[in-house]
């Protein structure tokens, strides 16, 4: 069962981003300090708005598939042990997903199709303002 990774509530869940450093992203990327290099957890509702500040990414938890997190691995959203996140983070009973997301390929996928309700303050995932 997939449980908030800070407070182990499970209802109103969504994987977010934790970000590294503050949330500049026209900065330019560096390889010690890139701000789109996030940490996936899964946070309650009441978590995620207590983190808020550092939240790169957000999306409910329902919507998030195997494609989704391909696409977070592709675009360099997050950068999380894939191990963890599937085994420990999400919970997920999804044999060879961890693997599949450590060889994301580097092609960008275009996220324009990502569903309403997710929002992210990085502009290729053309997910601003929502
Ligand atoms: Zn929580």
């Amino acid at each position: 069962m997939t449980i908030c990774s800070s407070c182990g509530r499970a209802d109103h869940l969504s994987l977010v981003t934790m970000m590294y450093a503050g949330p500049r992203p026209d900065s330019e990327p560096d390889d010690s300090d890139d701000p789109r290099l996030g940490r996936l957890l899964v946070y309650c509702e009441s978590c995620r708005i207590e983190h808020l500040h550092n939240v790169g990414v957000s999306i409910p938890l329902q919507l998030v598939d195997e494609d989704l997190l391909m696409a977070l691995y592709r675009e360099g959203i997050t950068a999380s042990e894939p191990e963890t996140v599937v085994d420990l983070i999400l919970d997920w009973d999804a044999p060879g997903l961890a693997e599949r997301l450590r060889d994301a390929s580097v092609d960008v996928m275009p996220l324009s199709g990502i569903p309403q309700g997710c929002s992210s303050k990085f502009p290729t995932l053309g997910l601003v303002g929502r």
